[in-house]
């Protein structure tokens, strides 16, 4: 924690709960129907996960860059690829590649009972450690490492996310699912994305593509 460093968790003006619950009706309008996804949206403070000089635009509907070349993904991705993870009931044990900003981390945490996640950039993850500890989110840990590689030790996840383009489905991340367990994942290149969904059932893998997306890349390695 930076000692002294506060957040305005509540927000006001542009942050206002007004002004959050005209983002919600948008993200209903696209198609969100989960009302768990919609009330978690809805409460947690996006205006935190970026810099103050970008808070006023924290609750439209857009990415917003959050240093390193990275980006905070747009409300509409978190909520729909939260939604996809969601459909087969409460989770318990999640696995996020790119932890970033940590909004979609705080967002995991709070239908989750536990969420690893790993982020290669470590200034990105001492920020995000800061905000998920402000926001009192204490069942989340943070590894500094390559996300491929998956966390050391750990498996049977019901849930892997992944917030940077893969060029293919990782098998690194597949072969870390519990049985029925789910992978989102936006994959391809810089030019043509598209956001998978990969099912662990008994007899293999269900892959089923859900709609085009723009993430940045995954990346190898740790700076
Ligand atoms: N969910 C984040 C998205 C951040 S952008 C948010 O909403 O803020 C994607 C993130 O993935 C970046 O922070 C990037 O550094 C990270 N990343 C890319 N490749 C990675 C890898 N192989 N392992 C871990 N993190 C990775």
């Amino acid at each position: 924690m930076n000692p002294g460093h506060s957040f305005d968790l509540q927000g006001s003006g542009f942050t206002s709960p007004r002004t959050r619950d005209r983002l919600i009706t948008r993200l209903i309008a696209q198609g969100i129907r989960d009302q768990r996804v919609l009330d978690i949206l809805r409460q947690t403070p996006r205006h935190i996960f970026v810099d103050e000089a970008l808070a006023h635009r924290a609750y439209e509907d857009t990415a917003l860059p959050i240093g390193h070349s990275q980006t905070l993904s747009q409300p509409y991705i978190v909520a729909r690829m939260t939604e996809l993870l969601l459909t087969t009931g409460p989770l318990t044990k999640v696995l996020e590649i790119g932890t970033g900003s940590g909004y979609q981390t705080a967002v995991l945490a709070q239908v989750a009972g536990i969420v690893h996640s790993i982020e290669r950039i470590k200034a990105l993850q001492d920020k995000a450690r800061e905000r998920l500890s402000a926001l009192g989110l204490h069942n989340v840990r943070l590894r500094h490492a390559d996300g491929l590689q998956g966390w050391p030790g750990e498996g049977g996840y019901d849930a892997i996310i992944g917030t940077a383009a893969a060029l293919g489905v990782p098998s690194s991340l597949t072969d870390l699912l519990a049985p029925g367990g789910r992978l989102v994942l936006p994959v391809g290149g810089p030019q043509s994305q598209q956001l998978v969904l990969v099912t662990r059932l008994a007899d293999g893998l269900q892959q089923q593509v859900v709609e085009p997306v723009n993430f940045v890349p995954m990346l190898g390695g740790v700076v």
